[in-house]
């Protein structure tokens, strides 16, 4: 496992690091930055290129064990270093969810045979998420897990978030939350507003967020908990965040890349592959998230890669199941569509999403794990749904024109995807 990248464009926000020169990668690790030169060691000329300590992908849906003919976390593993993500933490809403060190054992041993990429394994709050009792989590630390979520349910007994949030402090996890208020939102298929009304599809209001992550901040106030709110989707949200972080509060938020890109307008077709919860939002709600990716109020991207069986999509739009996959186009996406200063963009696709999760850090610096990304902010190229390494193909993105692409991924020094073009 060695390499020499050379004249690469260096950029590791965490460290400070932004500048022209040569990474030397010996037996899995960073030997050197700095130039250098080497006759025995395979070189690669990065010229114009990003290198970057590697993305992670703090939010997925691997579905093993139980729905493995949507995804299976080998071709979940694929997608990701397709996508140009070392690293992906996989929600525990498998079948059986992950609440349990057995469940948490068997993804960490099944990543290491079959992932190319790096799986921490997120473990269920509650048992069977259920939302009744605290799942083992202690145990599930021992065995692994790099934080905790019911995602895919909020947690609505506040009594059990707040213990949640007491307990996760002793281990230093963080308490994921996916918010929704589930009285406010019950029955509803897309966003509550004029298309909603227009097409006839019960709505999920805005307001369904903003209670849930209004109630959570003050949880999070009183036991000082590390709270993280996932998949960001409505303007109110953004601005509760806003206001706590600016208090001194440690928390933390991501958003997805398809609630920074589309609006509920994609839906009048009733494109089953425009449904996802949260729903996609209105024009506000999407500037809204702009403008919280830019001040920084919003930390990581985050794909909330959700595969779906085929014959699933295909059902009519109130019966489809939520969700679209997402690994292989966030980092295009992102790059396409928001004109992020590039310390910034690697910030939210690598070292803030470390931060947040329980993982030992890995970046541009001597004795790191050569964890890296390497991206061509100038490539053009069409995103092809069909040639997907995903086993689902679920993607509103098929035929979208990017500029801007991970052209390779290497773990532990391991160049694991590679395209040159
Ligand atoms: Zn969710």
């Amino acid at each position: 496992m060695n390499l020499l990248i050379k004249n690469g464009r260096v950029i590791d926000p965490a460290r400070n690091v932004d500048t022209i020169t040569d990474v030397l990668i010996v037996d899995g690790k960073i030997r050197s930055l700095g130039k250098a030169t080497t006759d025995d060691i395979p070189q690669w000329d990065a010229s114009g290129k990003i290198v970057a300590p590697g993305f992670f992908d703090i939010h997925v849906h691997l579905r093993e064990p139980g729905t493995e003919e949507a995804e299976t976390i080998g071709s979940g593993g694929n997608a990701a270093v397709a996508g140009g993500f070392v690293a992906v933490a996989a929600m525990p809403n498998t079948k059986p969810p992950n609440d349990s060190p057995s469940i948490t054992s068997y993804i960490l041993s099944e990543a290491r045979r079959s992932s190319p990429a790096l799986v921490f394994p997120i473990g269920a709050i509650t048992k069977e998420q259920k939302g009744e009792t605290l799942s083992e989590i202690g145990e599930m630390v021992e065995a692994g897990i790099a934080g905790i979520s019911d995602d895919g349910k909020p947690v609505m007994d506040g009594r059990l978030f707040r213990r949640a949030l007491e307990y996760a402090q002793l281990f230093d996890i963080p308490v994921i939350q996916h918010c929704e208020d589930l009285h406010l939102s019950k029955g509803g298929v897309m966003h509550e507003g004029a298309t909603s009304a227009r097409l006839g599809l019960k709505g999920i209001p805005a307001a369904a967020e903003d209670t849930m992550v209004s109630r959570d901040l003050i949880l999070a106030e009183v036991t000082h908990g590390k709270y993280h709110v996932a998949h960001l989707s409505t303007r109110r949200a953004v601005e509760m965040v806003r206001r706590a972080k600016a208090q001194g509060m440690k928390i933390t938020a991501e958003v997805t890349p398809h609630h920074f890109t589309l609006t509920d307008a994609a839906v009048a077709e009733y494109d089953t592959n425009a449904k996802m919860n949260p729903p996609l939002r209105s024009q506000d709600d999407v500037n809204a998230l702009r403008e919280g990716i830019l001040d920084g109020t919003i930390d990581a991207i985050a794909s909330d890669h959700a595969p779906h069986h085929a014959n699933l999509k295909m059902l009519e739009f109130d019966k489809a199941p939520f969700g679209i996959t997402g690994l292989e186009t966030a980092v295009g996406l992102a790059l396409t569509q928001l004109k992020l200063p590039l310390s910034r963009f690697v910030a939210m696709f690598s070292t803030n999403p470390q931060s947040i999760m329980k993982v030992k850090p890995w970046g541009m610096f001597e004795g790191s794990d050569a964890h890296i990304t390497v991206l061509d902010p100038a490539r053009q190229w069409k995103f092809d749904v069909n040639q997907s390494k995903s086993k689902s193909r679920n993607s509103p993105f098929h035929g979208w024109e990017m500029k801007g692409k991970a052209i390779a991924t290497i773990v532990s020094g391991k160049v694991v995807y590679e395209d040159r073009g």
